[in-house]
């Protein structure tokens, strides 16, 4: 029987700062790491040479792999405990505050940029907070590291051969298809690999597959009564416009968190993941999904910034699916947009009309994203996201004179899935004996730096269960 101390299932940065904490405290544990994508070297988007997203099978190289959706992505990490989650609703804001501040030194440790964007102090710094005011949005305070894509996955490499020279044993290409039960304890989990399917047991097993495991994890919940609740999606757009519009909230905050309750809803809607000459960009979820996001590179610059404008949504009663939910309105868009993700200048939103592709070429904002579709982001997306979201630009025209612009340009869709929220202690234990549920699978973080805090918190208690 193949028996593990600890397997963590998915290899994103929850699961391996479970593993890095665990080895900082001198842990013995046997532990398995499995992970369906590939290892970070080995992880290749076909996009760079190609130019549009191939759609890879079995897994996308952008999402899957050792580092999670972090190898690939802009690496911004967080440094503040009121972005990237909730956590510190089940630990306290001081303590997420204080592990922010450790894990911090790890991600430095390991090759981080030690120069730390989005510390704001001056009279730009004022008067851009007095007009967020003016207009009726909260100005939230995040200081950011950024990584930038080339040195994330550098980074993250390091972390890779960091724990496999210290025991650690990896499973790329090999997915989690259950977990298995015994008398309601976690007993171990079942793995696929290519046809075959086969059971490794453990003490213990973390989760933490992301928002790709997303869906896989709710039916893991339904199927062996783990606590869990229907938790918040986010549906919403990527809006690009010039550097030049974007110039001084980009220079003074280099991400600009603003939140704001527009009329006639007061739904939250916040702007999330500004990337300052950045590229918009594509990832296709496992389903055939398209959903548009951005990042940007730490030398190579485009003209344009852009970022997601996002609405919250809860349900109530009797409806418990937000996923699927946003699901079908991402199907929609994609079928208006022939697979592909749509593009509206936000005038012809305003004038009722749909974008041409030539009309785009009239534009001083140019698409960074060129194989999006000109359409009508409109006849998709429901009618109270969409006054969400034009109400929300108006008032960021505020305190970004001519973000509002007619050529200003909206993508979509842009869906934050955020996974049911498993109900979980402050020792990270769900009701399952054995079973530990990390990161934005768990709906508890939605961010890079969350997702690794809460890894470390797990690794700190198993840990002190070991004695050590
Ligand atoms: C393009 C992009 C840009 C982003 N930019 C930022 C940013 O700048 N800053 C920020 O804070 N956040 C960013 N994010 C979000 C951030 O990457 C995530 O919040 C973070 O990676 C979550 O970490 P995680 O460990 O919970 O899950 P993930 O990083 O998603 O890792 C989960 C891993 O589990 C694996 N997995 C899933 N299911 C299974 C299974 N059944 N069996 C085995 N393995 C499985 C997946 O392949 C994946 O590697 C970005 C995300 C994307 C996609």
């Amino acid at each position: 029987m193949e028996k593990y101390d600890l397997i963590i299932v998915g290899a994103g940065p929850a699961g391996i700062f479970t593993a890095v904490e665990l080895l900082r405290h001198g842990s013995k544990k046997k532990v398995l790491l499995v992970e369906k994508g590939k290892p970070v070297e080995k992880r290749h988007c076909p996009k760079a040479e190609v130019g549009h997203c191939v759609n890879c099978r079995p897994t996308c190289a952008i999402t899957t792999g050792f580092s999670g959706a972090g190898a690939f992505s802009d690496g911004k990490l967080s440094l503040s405990h009121e972005v990237g989650g909730d956590l510190p609703t089940l630990i306290g804001e001081d303590f997420a505050q204080e592990l922010i501040e450790y894990t911090d030194k790890i991600y430095l440790e390991f090759g981080a940029d030690p120069h730390v964007e989005g510390i704001y102090t001056g009279e730009d710094i004022k008067e851009i907070r007095k007009n967020a005011i003016h207009a009726g949005l909260k100005l939230v305070d995040c200081p950011i590291r950024h990584l930038g894509t080339e040195k994330a996955q550098e980074l993250y490499l390091a972390i890779q051969n960091y724990l496999a020279d210290n025991g650690v044993e990896m499973l790329f290409s090999t997915e989690c298809e259950n977990i298995i039960l015994e008398n309601e304890e976690c007993k171990g989990v079942l793995l696929k690999d290519g046809d075959s399917l086969r059971s490794v047991y453990a003490d213990e097993v973390v989760i933490g597959t992301g928002r790709r495991g997303a869906d896989w994890l709710e039916k893991i919940c339904a199927e062996h009564h783990i606590a869990h609740k229907p938790g918040t999606v986010d549906i919403g757009v990527r809006v690009e416009c010039r550097n030049e519009v974007m110039e001084k909230v980009n220079k003074v905050l280099y991400e600009s968190k603003l939140i704001g309750y527009p009329k006639p809803w007061k739904n939250k809607v916040r702007t999330f993941c500004q990337n300052p000459g950045g590229f918009v960009a594509q990832e296709n979820y496992d389903n055939d999904l398209a959903v548009v996001n951005g990042h940007s590179f730490k030398e190579k610059k485009s003209e344009n910034t852009n970022l997601a404008i996002l609405v919250s949504h809860n349900f109530t009663e009797p409806f418990n699916q937000p996923i699927a939910y946003a699901q079908k309105v991402g199907e929609l868009t994609n079928m208006l947009g022939a697979g592909h993700i749509m593009v509206q200048r936000y005038g012809d939103i305003l004038d009722g009309k749909r974008t041409w592709q030539k009309e785009l070429a009239q534009s001083n904002v140019k698409p960074t994203l060129k194989d999006a579709v000109a359409g009508d982001i409109t006849a998709a997306m429901p009618y109270r996201a969409m006054t969400n979201i034009i109400e929300f630009i108006k008032m960021l025209d505020m305190v970004v004179p001519g973000f509002a612009a007619n050529e200003t340009l909206l993508y979509s869709p842009e869906l934050k899935f955020y996974s049911n929220k498993v109900k979980m202690d402050e020792n990270l234990d769900t009701n399952i004996k054995g079973l530990h549920c990390l990161g934005d699978s768990s709906g508890w973080t939605r961010g890079l730096m969350m997702a690794s805090v809460m890894g470390v918190l797990m690794g700190r208690k198993l840990a002190e269960k070991e004695g050590c």
